[in-house]
Order: structure tokens, then sequence, then C-alpha cells
């Protein structure tokens, strides 16, 4: 790891001017220069130890005031502060009882010492895991390299759907229950301007831009998440598969909001994590639920058609019926 220096950041105004003066936005190509935003400290201290990056100053933002509350009322619905913990998500009483997806999301993630670390602003915008991406000796197309070493290597955890030039998944499956729940994303910079952008829009694919996997730029700080009060009648469920039950990321994820009336299904929307490259929603699978009444047969109906694109690699064959199984199983506990 590299020599560092380290700045207790007072506001968000004063952090966003430290990186504002050393920013680059090619962090990974221009590592000496740049300071870096720094919250839990769980991904980016990772990164810094596999050498990806090599900031001259991390801005701590940990302590910063404001940045942990959680709030919720019926007309403006959730808040959620960036530095808001995922154990605090996953324990809040609010969070339980109005968004039990991203409750039980938050509470499935890492283990019960990161989660008390880990910071939902971070959790959106930590790096793929992909093991080529986090070695030092591999030049991925995700780093500015010419190719993707996973396509024919070892991609048992990687892209079933939309796998083209890069068949990483990112790492963050809480943002599988955000994107459920149409969670929007609040940004201020370094000129003082926010703004608000759907969930969906944050993440960045491949194939836009290889380089980054969010629109983040390094002079902007996450100030907070939210969430729309869910409508009347609205279920839902989360669940996670690891290749072990703690201490992992997931290779397979499934939130399902569903919008009932009655047994009918008015709405629904299914978000898969660990599928692609991005945190992705399947309006196939949700065009089969809306309109219909909720059965092992429809579910498993609208499970089959979230697969009916997937282009397996040569090791990670197994994900296209392990998601169908969860996508059939999400629909059925969240009715
Ligand atoms: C063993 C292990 C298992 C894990 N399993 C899971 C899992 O199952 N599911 C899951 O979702 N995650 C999992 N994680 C990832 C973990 O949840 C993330 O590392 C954590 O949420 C990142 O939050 P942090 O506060 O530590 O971020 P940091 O490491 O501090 O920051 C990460 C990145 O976000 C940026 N950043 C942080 N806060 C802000 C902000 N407010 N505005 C702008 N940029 C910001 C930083 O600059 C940095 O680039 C796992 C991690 C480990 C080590």
């Amino acid at each position: 790891m590299n020599n560092f220096s380290w700045y207790n950041a007072k506001s968000i105004e004063d952090a966003l001017t430290q990186v504002n003066s050393t920013a680059s936005n090619e962090i990974y190509r221009q590592t000496e220069k740049a300071a870096i935003l720094k919250a839990g400290g769980t991904d980016l201290l990772d990164l810094m130890k596999e050498g990806l990056l090599q900031p001259k100053t991390i801005v701590n933002i940990r302590e910063l005031p404001g940045l942990d509350k959680i709030e919720f009322s019926n007309n403006d619905g959730l808040r959620v502060g960036a530095n808001s913990t995922l154990a605090e998500i996953a324990a809040h009483e609010d969070i339980r009882k109005h968004y039990i997806a991203f409750a039980q999301a938050a509470g499935d993630a890492a283990t019960p010492q990161l989660r008390n670390m880990a910071t939902i602003g971070g959790n959106i915008a930590q790096r793929t895991r992909c093991w080529y991406f986090r070695s030092y000796d591999h030049p991925c197309f995700r780093k500015g390299g010419d190719r993707c070493f996973a396509k024919n290597g070892e991609n048992e955890n990687h892209a079933i759907l939309n796998n083209g030039s890069c068949v990483s998944v990112h790492a963050s499956s809480v943002s599988t229950a955000l994107m459920a729940y149409d969670a929007r994303v609040v940004i201020v910079n370094s000129k003082n301007e926010t703004k608000e952008i759907p969930i969906a829009d944050f993440f960045v694919a491949p194939g836009e831009d290889p380089l980054r996997e969010t629109i983040l730029e390094a002079d902007e700080i996450i100030t907070h998440i939210r969430l729309a009060k869910p409508a009347s009648g609205t279920k839902a469920a989360y669940i996670k598969q690891g290749a072990r039950e703690s201490h992992d990321w997931s290779i397979a994820d499934v939130a399902v909001v569903l919008e009932m009336n009655g047994k009918t299904c008015k709405r629904a929307a299914i978000a898969l994590g660990a599928a692609s490259p991005v945190p992705l929603r399947s309006m196939r699978a949700e065009g089969a639920l809306a309109g219909n009444q909720i059965t092992h047969e429809i579910a498993l109906e609208a499970a089959t058609l979230a697969m009916e694109r997937a282009r397996p690699l040569a090791k990670n064959g197994y994900k296209v019926p392990l998601f169908i199984n969860l996508i059939q199983e999400a629909i059925l506990n969240a009715s």
C-alpha cells in the first residue's frame, strides 16, 4: 500500500474542496495525484491494498454530521443518509415495516462486522469483485486494458446477461433491492449543485464506459437515497444466494416488489443482482405478473422469461436454473 495523508472533512463543502483540488476522474491511471472520499473504508482500503488505487490523500467523510440520518414520513417516504450503515438499515423499524426487501438485502450482505462499518453510499459506489479486475497483474477492459480475462477464463461468478465486452457483475446486492423500489440517489458537487437521479441511471454499463461503474464524478458526494412511500397493498421479498452463508458477495440475488389488489398483481418490479454488469430490472418477468393472480405457474413463467435472454459462459451455466428458482421463490414469498 502507498503512503497517503489523512484528512478529516468538517463538512460536505470541505470534503468536496479537498477532492476537487486534486481530483482525477481517471483514478486508476493517474493514481498518484488523486484525493478520494472514504466512508466506512471497507472497499476503498481493499482497492488500496490490491494496489489498484494509490491516492495521495484520503478524505474521511465518515463523521460528517447529518449524513447518517434515516427518516420516514407518509408524505415523503424514506430518506436514508449516505453514511447510514447496512446494520442500521437492516434493523430500522420503518424500513422493516415499509421496505422489507431493502432491510433484508442490507441484513444479508457481508458479515455483522462489515455491516457495522459499511455505509449505503459506499455500497452503491463500490467496485466490482471480479478477480481479474482486482488483480494488479491483469490489465483488463475495466481498467483501461484491451480485453476481458474472465470471458474465456475463470467465470463461474460472472454475468449471464448483457455479458458482451466485460462479464463482471456489480458487487452491490443491496442495490438490487433499491432497483426494485425505484430508489433515487441524491448527489451534490463541488459547485454546490444538487441532482437527484433514478438508481437505474446511477450505474454505467461497460459498453457505455468500461472505466466506470457509476456516473459519480470525483468531486461529487452522495448525500442520501430516497424511496417513495409504497402504494397500499405493496408486498416485497428479497433472496440472496452466496457461495457461502456469510462473508461473501452474491452469486445471484433477487428483489421483488408487488403492488397487489387482493390476489391480483397490479404492478410488479423484479430486480436481479449478480446477473449482469449492472443491477438489472426484468421487464419481461414484470410483464408476466401484471394483471394476473400470483400462482406457482405464473411465478415460474415470469422467472423463465427473466432468463430467456441468458447467455451463460463456460463455467456459470448453473446460474440460469438458480435464478429461475430464486425469482419464482421471491415472487411467491412476496405475494
Ligand atoms: C467479505 C465481504 C463481503 C461482502 N459482501 C457483500 C454483499 O453480500 N453485498 C453487498 O452489497 N456488499 C458486500 N460487500 C461490500 C460492502 O458492503 C462494501 O464494501 C461497503 O458497503 C462499502 O461501503 P463503505 O462505507 O465501506 O465504502 P468505502 O470503502 O468507504 O467507499 C467505497 C467507494 O465509495 C466511495 N464513497 C463512499 N461514500 C461515498 C459518498 N457518500 N459519496 C460518494 N462516494 C462515496 C468511495 O470514494 C469509494 O470509492 C462485502 C464486502 C466484503 C469485504
